[in-house]
């Protein structure tokens, strides 16, 4: 039976807006499919997870306490990380773990803490702690020139600079920084965004986007993944599409 490898990075210390969620979703849609899914965690202290044997490595959002804590350790892993980038592992990397693969994350109080420096965007917090990147947010995304509308909420303080190739346009929302036109960051094997929502539980073509990738890359097939019956999330995202694009409540 074919299967997924996934590395859940630092579960208990990058955890915010139940980005959980999303391995949750990956795991359903995974096997829903007949597949088999393997999810493995690592956090301070484990031993060392050999990132290549993975098929997707996945890391949450954390408040700036928490990246803070964690950054000498990821730090560690900073040339098996870029190798495994480099080998086309896929990563979904949200908010405070997306700031974390840049140069650096400057936070709230002027602290600089370094970043794994595999991509050249940076992060500056917004020195006012009140005033925030807060709310729901649409962005149109192209995925194999298959342009959707992605779904999600953000809450960051951080403003990104730098980025070569945004994730999406904002049409609703601030983005990689107040009221900016972009959003989070991209590679064919890289989601790198400020999307909590969870944010794959509100947009299934994403999901299967990267699940395709993973069962092509490993077992160098064209897959067709069978379709699900998305019923559900397709009329939550019709409600909350009009919300926010067309202001209908
Ligand atoms: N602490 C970072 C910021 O405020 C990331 C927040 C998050 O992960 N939601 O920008």
């Amino acid at each position: 039976m074919k299967e997924i490898k996934i590395l859940y990075l630092y579960p208990d210390i990058l955890e915010l807006y139940g980005d959980y969620g999303n391995i949750q979703v990956l795991k359903y849609r995974i096997e829903s499919r007949g597949y088999s899914v393997i999810i493995d965690t690592y956090s301070i202290g484990d031993d060392s997870p050999d990132f290549n044997s993975y098929d997707i490595i996945f890391a949450g959002g954390g408040a700036d306490n928490e990246q803070n804590i964690l950054a000498s350790d990821l730090i560690k892993y900073k040339d098996n990380i870029k190798n495994a980038v480099e080998n086309g592992v896929f990563f979904l990397l949200i908010c405070g773990a997306y700031q974390l693969f840049g140069k650096y994350y400057k936070d709230v109080d002027g602290n600089i803490i370094p970043g794994l420096e595999i991509f050249d965007y940076y992060t500056e917090a917004n020195p006012d702690r009140k005033n925030r990147c807060i709310g729901n947010i649409v962005i149109e995304v192209n995925l194999n020139n298959f342009k959707t509308n992605v779904i999600g909420f953000e809450n960051h303080g951080g403003q990104t600079y730098n980025i070569s190739s945004p994730f999406g346009k904002v049409l609703f929302g601030n983005g990689n920084k107040f009221k900016d036109s972009e959003e989070g960051y991209f590679e064919n094997n890289v989601i790198a965004t400020y999307l909590h929502g969870p944010l794959l539980s509100k947009n299934p073509e994403l999901v299967d986007y990267i699940i395709k990738y993973c069962l092509d890359r490993k077992y160098n097939e064209d897959i067709s993944l069978v379709s699900l019956n998305d019923e559900f999330e397709n009329m939550c995202r019709k409600q909350l599409l009009n919300r926010f694009l067309n202001n209908i409540t």
